[in-house]
């Protein structure tokens, strides 16, 4: 069985949603801050190895400095404030934003992988062990 490729934009529009990036029924997070084992509609795998998720991380990372960067030129370009109230804003906004933005780095990170190579279905066999077995 080969599945039809999901258009980029789709995915895209998946992970903002902070949808199943595979099938877009299902949310990825259960509740704040848990992001799911698995998609429950489509049985993608969402908790893979360990070390997975350090490009979700990363993903986080470089978007807050982006941020970080964007509002300090808008604070003293745009607006001209004081350079001190603008660290202070800045630190706010370093402390703030990673949290915020926490759900939508797994998301993207989620779709990422899913564009490159395919999210695995978790199968749980009758032993109770887990297994990755196709990917799609
Ligand atoms: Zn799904």
């Amino acid at each position: 069985m080969t599945a039809r490729p999901v258009p980029i934009l789709t995915v895209l529009s998946r992970s903002l949603r902070l949808l199943c990036p595979a099938c877009g029924q299902s949310l990825i997070a259960s509740s704040p801050f848990h992001i799911r084992h698995h998609c429950p509609s489509c049985r993608s795998l969402f908790s893979r190895e360990q070390g997975f998720f350090v490009g979700a991380i990363l993903a986080n990372v470089l978007t807050t400095e982006l941020v970080i960067l964007l509002v300090c030129m808008v604070w003293l370009i745009v607006i001209g404030s004081s350079y001190e109230s603008v660290l202070a804003g800045l630190f706010v906004v370093a402390l703030l934003f990673p949290v915020a933005f926490y759900h939508h780095s797994w998301s993207f990170w989620l779709g990422f992988d899913y564009l490159i190579e395919g999210l695995p279905r978790y199968d749980k066999t009758s032993s109770g062990e887990e297994r990755d077995e196709s990917r799609y």
